[in-house]
């Protein structure tokens, strides 16, 4: 669909320029050149983040906020900058809304905890079959607590949200709905503008689970008129142990906090402690610093990319890997929706995910195999595990060329 974008001079990408970018791309594993096709779980760093970081601990590093000497200006200035960057990254309207946080699992849990706090037994949320286990087990919680009800949009054959079905799960008591923006498991992009709309016609908030879309969308909160939106700097090419939770203004302002301790607070006395305000209320206790430095610097590192190009290379690599992988005997592909971002999960007659993916690390190929924190969508397909090649815009074509030759391989020695 996109190779006409890029058959045309401007939209060539230069990969082998990217790729020099990081740096850990450039090794042997098992005597193979490495292909890293495991971008879903956790994305590579440039060097300019590990630089970042190796900046912060050689020279700034200080706790935020609370000092008055050189180095804890400079921590608590790089710090606030990187909120500057995430929100202008996502186009929302104040820093105030941008809450640093470990990753897209904390984000969620600090919404089902705090917004949860005002949902009454009986009250609805409304998820999706193709949720990461990240956005079920939080409303699970909620529910042994509060007795609050959970509704499921079905996914159809093809790994699409089944909207048909959305309609009728809105009732007078539904108070949230939340839902993945793009699936780790199928790679499936959900058409959420047009979802949120009809949530918000039923004065429904939405909350995406923005994980696997973050790094190959262009994503405007605003824009999307989303409500909450969830994210980890490890899938952004940045560090682990840092995350964001986007919320609307309006909605945070309401919420209570979510845990207690220093840097959330305005006043504390056994009698009565108040509150500091958005988003601080929110980040109890010493922050990932040099995590959120990295993700700024993670952030400017892709604002400084042709975005159009890497994103027509990488629909272009999900256009190959599809055609390619599907022409391997007995591998059969889960998830063929319209829109995904570049990953194909797969499954091949009589060989186990586990056995493939050992085969493939031989050859220097790093693949994930599991069920990839999304049990129900391998209920629904019926299959323990898939395998799961997922691909970000330093990828190759001869990668992923070198991925359907193992699978043939692995065919022969293993069914
Ligand atoms: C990875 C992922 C999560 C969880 O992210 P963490 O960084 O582990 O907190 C949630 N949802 C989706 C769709 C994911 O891919």
């Amino acid at each position: 669909m996109s190779a006409a974008v890029l058959s045309t001079p401007t939209g060539s990408w230069d990969v082998e320029r990217v790729r020099r970018d990081f740096p850990v791309l450039g090794q042997q594993v098992h005597g193979h050149p490495l292909a890293y096709l495991d971008n879903a779980a956790t994305t590579q760093k440039p060097q300019t983040v590990v630089e970042a970081l190796d900046h912060y601990y050689h020279h700034d590093n200080s706790n935020v906020h609370r000092g008055v000497h050189a180095l804890a200006e400079r921590a608590t200035r790089d710090f606030e900058g990187a909120r500057e960057s995430v929100r202008r990254f996502i186009n929302a309207r104040s820093t105030r809304e941008i809450v640093f946080l470990r990753g897209t699992t904390e984000a969620i849990n600090l919404v089902a905890s705090s917004f949860g706090q005002g949902l009454r037994e009986g009250d609805e949320v409304i998820l999706t079959a193709m949720e990461h286990h990240a956005n079920i087990v939080p409303w699970q919680l909620l529910r042994e607590r509060t007795g609050i009800v959970l509704r499921v949009v079905p996914i159809t054959p093809s790994g699409e949200l089944d909207l048909d079905a959305l309609p009728g799960l809105f009732g007078p008591r539904t108070r949230l709905l939340a839902l993945t923006h793009a699936s780790n498991a199928l790679g499936t992009i959900n058409p959420v503008e047009s979802i949120i709309k009809a949530a918000h016609e039923h004065e429904v908030p939405v909350l995406l689970d923005g994980a696997q879309a973050v790094p190959h969308l262009r994503v405007d909160v605003q824009a999307l008129d989303c409500d909450f939106y969830a994210f980890s700097g490890h899938k952004l090419f940045g560090p682990t142990g840092i995350g964001v939770l986007y919320g609307r203004e309006r909605l945070l302002e309401a919420m209570p906090p979510y845990q207690g301790g220093g840097e959330m607070i305005r006043t504390v006395s056994f009698e009565k402690t108040t509150f500091a305000g958005l988003p601080h209320r929110f980040e109890a206790g010493t922050p990932d610093i040099a995590g959120a430095i990295g993700l700024g610097r993670a952030i400017e590192y892709l604002e400084s990319l042709d975005w159009e190009g890497a994103m027509a290379h990488e629909a272009r690599l999900l256009d190959h890997a599809t055609e390619r992988l599907q022409a391997v005997p007995g591998l059969r592909i889960i998830g063929q929706a319209h829109e995904k971002v570049p990953l194909v999960s797969f499954v091949m007659d009589d060989v186990h995910p586990h056995d493939m993916g050992t085969i493939l690390d031989h050859r220097g190929l790093a693949v994930r195999a599991g069920h990839h924190c999304a049990m129900p969508v391998m209920t629904f397909y019926r299959v323990p595990a898939t395998s799961r090649a997922s691909m970000a815009f330093y990828n190759t074509f001869d990668e992923i060329d070198r991925l359907a030759e193992a699978l043939r391989y692995a065919r022969e020695m293993l069914a």
